[in-house]
């Protein structure tokens, strides 16, 4: 909780009946209203076989919305319907499953806890919250406090963006919801609301209002079961009041004192509460993270055999950004090395016979550009087409770089990100001179050239 001397006694909760009443209500209210989810209906045969279905919802559903997680959870719940199964899958597989998802990083992380349960735990998932967030990885603490309450009933309340909404919106909470301060009063009132005799009922109801009702933009305020222990509600109600009771006597004409300050958990006075916003006053953004922009020239490498355009594509390596995902040859673009097509085609020697690079066609293609969480990649994109079949040789890798030829429908059945996706999309848009377009044809200007040239003179 915040230091108590610096803040003020309303963003905690007033009473144990006022806990008891908010607990009633909003279980009442989901029990009645709760979407009918897939991991919410799964029958499990343990306690184990539920904590690894709640585990696998919980970690698909952060950074990605909930429609978009229900058909991938089924398909991946029939493929690894236990822990045991996901552990022994090889990581291909289980990044194949996960792709569209984004955020690849948590299903690495997933597939490696899996691994420790069955290799090292005996197979069993931890029980506690404390357990979970030490013992897997990937596991932090909301993820954890979702498993241990949902799973195994521990009265541990749950922190995640719907309930920061909820939470601030309920006790005013103006300081950034990002701040360490606000960060630990929000898991500080979620612990002791938490209902001790169905702590998961409750912690997925206070999700789901936030989901559902008390939204980011346009909360139904009107439809909140908890809407009369929400302060940031009074607070319009007693704004409105003010505002019709103005020019009258019988108000003493100043507006209730509800900001205190000195309160580090107040509105700041800077930002002050705006009246067009009403409840949505709550809660406030903290400052942005910069975003770091990277650039890069890629290669949509393909030759053409009966008909068939066959794709090269590069596995990353297995660790940092985009691990082990697959993706056209791609190099960081340094604009001191000169021209882009010069560093792409160095990059492709790695791949190609110097026999395949005689006689390519290099197109260049629109930028592609894709936000990462706190990285934003901008693909210079080229088409390069190969006018000799590849023969499948996969010992020209110098450097044991794994790589592949593959149709355009085992690329989109393999694990790549959304960005490889757009770069194939971008590629398709410069079409060949031969071909029906859809989009303005290019002159091609000087790109049907040899590979010597460019490297003779260097
Ligand atoms: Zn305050």
């Amino acid at each position: 909780m915040a230091d108590a001397s610096a803040i003020c006694r309303s963003h905690s909760f007033e009473s144990d009946e006022e806990i008891d009443g908010i607990r009633k209500r909003l279980l009442t209210w989901y029990e009645a209203n709760k979407r009918d989810l897939p991991w919410r209906s799964r029958k499990a045969q343990s306690l184990n076989e539920k904590a690894y279905a709640v585990w696998v919802s919980e970690v698909m559903l952060q950074q990605t919305r909930v429609a978009a997680v229900i058909d991938k959870y089924k398909i991946w719940m029939k493929k690894f319907p236990a822990v045991e199964d996901l552990a022994k899958a090889s990581l291909d597989e289980v990044q194949e499953l996960w792709s569209g998802m984004g955020y690849y990083s948590r299903c690495k992380k997933l597939h490696e806890a899996a691994q420790k349960v069955v290799n090292d735990l005996n197979g069993i998932i931890p029980t506690s919250c404390e357990e979970l967030a030490k013992q897997l990885p990937g596991v932090g603490r909301y993820t954890a406090a979702a498993i241990a309450s949902i799973a195994f009933n521990e009265r541990v309340g749950i922190v995640d963006g719907n309930v920061i909404r909820v939470l601030s919106r309920l006790r005013r909470v103006g300081v950034a919801h990002n701040s360490k301060i606000a960060e630990n009063h929000f898991w500080f009132c979620s612990n002791k609301l938490v209902d001790e005799e169905c702590p998961g009922d409750f912690n997925q109801a206070l999700m789901e209002l936030g989901a559902t009702v008390c939204t980011p933009k346009s909360p139904a305020c009107s439809s909140c079961p908890v809407s009369s222990s929400c302060l940031a509600l009074k607070q319009v109600h007693e704004q409105r009041k003010f505002a019709s009771s103005k020019f009258s006597k019988t108000d003493n004409g100043s507006l209730p004192d509800i900001e205190s300050s000195g309160c580090s958990l107040c509105l700041p006075p800077t930002e002050p509460w705006d009246s067009d916003k009403g409840v949505t006053n709550f809660p406030r953004r903290g400052k942005k993270t910069a975003v770091k922009t990277e650039e890069f020239i890629s290669g949509v490498t393909s030759f053409r055999s009966n008909d068939i355009d066959y794709y090269l594509i590069v596995k990353r390596p297995s660790t940092g950004l985009l691990a082990g995902l697959w993706e056209f040859p791609t190099v960081p673009f340094l604009s001191s090395n000169g021209e882009k097509k010069i560093q792409l085609l160095g990059h492709l020697r790695k791949f190609l016979s110097e026999d395949e690079l005689s006689e390519v066609e290099i197109r260049e293609s629109k930028t592609v550009s894709h936000l990462f969480s706190h990285r934003r990649h901008i693909y210079h994109i080229h088409k390069i087409i190969l006018s000799i079949n590849h023969q499948t040789s996969q010992s020209l890798s110098k450097d044991l770089v794994h790589f592949k030829w593959v149709t355009e429908e085992e690329l989109f059945r393999l694990a790549i990100s959304a960005a490889v996706k757009k770069m194939f999309e971008a590629s398709g848009d410069i079409v060949s001179p031969n071909v029906g377009s859809k989009t303005r044809k290019r002159k091609l200007n000087g790109t049907q050239q040899s590979l010597e040239k460019f490297f003779k003179s260097k």
